[in-house]
């Protein structure tokens, strides 16, 4: 997904496989980002332009006639069976392959209209109303509209709106006899209803007075640290000859403090697995919802109500402004290269987003810049030579003819301030030398091939002109003579993006909505630039948290930070997560570093035994199994030794075995998974230490299954023993502890254990606030459940008689 498609990538290894090995040196020691860019583009052949437009047709990113009406009608079979979730993604889709202004995009946006009124979503329904009709919903349905319209604004309070189009319906009604008897007669009884209801509420809202809204009342750190924007004024930004820049604590710092706040500089978002088209495909549209049909393509809002961009089907946005705002920023030029980008991945459409949005700051002028300060001819050094600069800057000041200068730290501007900007961008590390030659190769094709693109598509909009007059004035952008500076540009993104760029994740609630405990997990939403995030080096076991809202990220102190210790954050590779060998070789496959944290140099020296999480135990003593290919028995006084062969097939049956027990409580079979599991968890017990992870999920998959039938107790116990296996090895402050007793916290919730229950929520909220903050949604569940139990009326004791 980050890189291009597979398709693409192999083509050009292959490429590069055939040229004659001078031209691959030549490539290979470049000695500047810009000559690989140059020799490298001068290969592009016009084929090779051929075979990738051949890949990028093969997404369907365009509006298409018959759509509309395919979706339309596989989102009234949803309606029908009360699905209005899936009805409203279903009837978006629709919208989103529409032309503006025609039957199609309005039919499109009432019916989703319906679908938003019974999920109670009345703001959003008002919208899709107004938006059914500007595009021109046919008048013999208006009555429709206009009715659902005016319950909208009835159950919003907005009364006087609500009488406004209950008069102007009645008035279209007397006016028009051809309205046939029966359905008018059913629209003047809804009329009377609504009028009835919305005396009632003026008679309520006399009495009580509406509540104050709470405001906003977050931190906004942006101004706070006169060093780095977005950051807060206990952190500062040191330099190191050999850490590079790095963020330490200017004073003690407790958990859960807000130290980074950053708005994405650029962001992407993940379109899930947009398949390309195959044919021989039963059908050309799909109804799988995926990400890019769930969330803002610019604020990355989830939203069921997407407004798409007017030009293509792929680009949808949760509001008009958004939408303007994207396209005023980036999406003008991007609109026409929709199958270009998929094909080209994430990367790539990052580094294109990059230069558009730099172009604002001007990219030209920051290059020259860049150039004047280095006093160097070219910007795109290799890292050799960097280095001798960041050792320069690391002394705080460097030697220029014999006179000694300070200079900056890389990416602040004149003053020394670090700021969230295009400049700070363009100074991130790209580690040229790092890179395979083949892989260099790769990007700079693929963003030769995009620069290609972009001058054709200016190129006809030019010669052309575009229907749109937005189109044209956005379309002509002012890169072509300097194309070739951007093509660097882009491909120096492209290369820092493999060190830099930040998943934005969000937490998704995954299981049905009738069960009583709900399940989250992590998703990767969009991959994102933030500057001064990546400000912080990596450890294995971080003292912060990261935490997404929007496109904005959130770092928080996770355990107290003594002034002067570095503030680090956790790359990918967590040692709860995997052995340090693992971690190892990822930190240096994708990052070129060898990772020295306390936990890799703990961890390394006890190896042997493996972290208990994956721990086999004893069959006869349940002591710890020691050994390589044969285990042996921890204990001394016994004599049992095993295969570990033997031992991971047994683990690989049970997982099976889980799987199929999953299955059945999937499917509602509740008795017989709780059985299943049962067996699971006895067989676990026999070769599993009992930290194991896997033993832990067997307990939380009974506290599921005890929690769908309604025995909250034996719930409660399950989840308790899965609770312990957590706290081992994520720690007791972690997130997924905080997570853990957020279901705890719903089970005693459900069962009405009032003192237990306040007790977890108690401390899921204290865990929880601090990687989160108070505005997260499981902190905001967890007061609601809280002051919901504070306020019941004492339950009386003992049973009735
Ligand atoms: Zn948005
Ligand atoms: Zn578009
Ligand atoms: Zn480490
Ligand atoms: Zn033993």
């Amino acid at each position: 997904m980050d890189l291009p498609v597979d398709e693409w990538k192999s083509y050009l290894l292959q490429k590069w496989s055939l040229l004659p090995v001078s031209i691959q040196l030549t490539i290979s020691t470049a000695e500047t980002l810009s000559d690989t860019f140059l020799q490298s583009s001068s290969l592009l052949q016009p084929e090779d332009e051929m075979f990738l437009k051949r890949l990028s047709r093969g997404y369907l990113v365009g509006k298409d006639r018959e759509a509309p009406l395919f979706y339309r009608e596989e989102g009234n079979k949803k309606f029908q069976e009360k699905d209005y979730t899936g009805a409203a993604v279903l009837y978006s889709k629709g919208v989103s392959y529409s032309r503006p202004n025609t039957e199609d995009i309005s039919l499109c946006y009432a019916n989703r209209s319906a679908a938003l009124f019974h999920l109670g979503q009345y703001e959003t329904c008002l919208k899709d109303i107004i938006r059914a009709q500007m595009h021109g919903y046919p008048e013999r349905l208006q009555p429709k509209i206009m009715l659902r319209k005016a319950e909208c604004l009835v159950t919003l309070g907005r009364l006087q709106e609500a009488s406004q189009t209950i008069n102007d319906l009645e008035s279209n009604f007397t006016a028009k006899p051809t309205v046939a008897d029966s359905p008018f007669q059913i629209l003047q009884r809804n009329l009377h209803h609504l009028k009835v209801k919305i005396q009632e509420k003026k008679n309520l809202t006399e009495i009580f007075p509406a509540a104050l809204a709470k405001a906003f009342e977050d931190m906004d750190l942006r101004e706070e640290n006169e060093q780095i924007s977005s950051a807060s004024s206990s952190i500062s930004l040191c330099t190191d000859p050999l850490k590079g820049r790095y963020l330490i604590a200017t004073k003690d710092i407790l958990p859960g403090e807000l130290l980074v706040k950053e708005d994405a500089f650029v962001s992407v978002l993940n379109p899930g697995e947009m398949q390309p088209l195959h044919h021989g495909l039963e059908s050309k549209w799909s109804t799988r919802v995926t990400n890019g049909d769930l969330y803002c393509h610019r604020c990355l809002k989830h939203t069921l109500a997407t407004v798409p961009c007017d030009g293509c089907s792929y680009a949808k946005y949760c509001s008009q402004e958004c939408m303007q705002q994207a396209w005023e920023l980036y999406h003008s030029v991007e609109c026409s290269l929709g199958g270009l980008l998929l094909t080209l991945g994430v990367f790539c459409h990052i580094a294109l987003r990059l230069t558009l949005l730099g172009r604002f700051e001007d990219v030209g002028k920051i290059i020259r810049k860049l150039c004047d300060e280095t006093s160097h001819k070219d910007i795109c050094l290799p890292e050799s030579k960097n280095l001798v600069k960041t050792l320069n800057y690391g002394l705080g000041e460097s030697e220029e003819n014999g006179k000694i200068v300070q200079t900056p730290i890389p990416g602040c501007d004149v003053n020394g301030k670090y700021e969230n900007n295009y400049y700070a961008v363009f100074n991130l590390l790209p580690h040229t030398e790092n890179h395979s030659p083949e892989h260099k190769f790769l990007c700079a094709l693929s963003v030769s091939a995009l620069c290609r693109q972009l001058e054709a598509a200016s190129l006809q909009a030019l010669t052309t002109g575009l229907k749109s007059s937005k189109l044209k004035a956005e379309a002509t952008p002012e890169f072509c003579p300097d194309l070739d500076i951007w093509g660097v540009a882009m491909l120096r993104h492209m290369l820092q993006l493999q060190c830099n760029a930040q998943a934005i994740t969000t937490i998704q609630q995954t299981g049905s909505k009738e069960n009583i405990i709900t399940n989250s997990r992590q998703v990767r939403l969009a991959t994102g630039i933030f500057p001064v995030v990546s400000l912080l080096n990596h450890s294995c076991s971080p003292n912060t948290s990261v935490s997404f809202i929007s496109t904005v990220a959130s770092i928080r102190a996770s355990q107290q930070i003594r002034k002067g210790q570095e503030i680090l954050h956790c790359y990918g590779p967590h040692e709860s997560r995997m052995g340090v060998a693992e971690r190892q070789q990822k930190l240096r496959s994708q990052y070129f570093f060898d990772c020295n944290c306390p936990a890799c140099q703990t961890e390394a020296h006890r190896m042997a035994a493996g972290p208990r999480w994956e721990a086999f135990c004893c069959n006869s003593c349940r002591a710890p199994m020691q050994g390589d290919d044969v285990l042996s028995c921890g204990n001394r006084s016994c004599a049992e030794s095993i295969s570990r062969d033997h031992l991971v097939s047994r683990l690989q049956d049970l997982q099976q075995q889980v799987e199929m027990a999953r299955k059945l409580l999937r499917n509602g079979k509740l008795e017989q998974a709780i059985r299943r599991l049962l067996g699971c968890r006895h067989d676990a017990e026999s070769f599993l230490s009992a930290e194991h992870t896997m033993v832990g999920e067997v307990e939380d998959d009974l506290a599921q299954a005890y929690a769908a039938l309604g025995d909250w107790r034996k719930s409660a116990m399950h989840l308790q023993k899965s609770l312990r296996v957590v706290e081992v090895r994520h720690g007791p402050h972690s997130v997924e502890m905080g997570h853990e007793l957020f279901k705890l916290a719903q089970i005693f919730f459900s069962g009405f254990a009032i003192p237990e229950a306040l007790n977890t929520i108690q401390k899921a909220e204290e865990v929880l606030l601090v990687h989160y903050g108070p505005w997260d949604d499981e902190v905001q569940e967890l007061r609601k459940m809280k002051s919901c139990l504070l306020d019941l009326p004492p339950i009386p004791v003992g049973p009735s008689v």
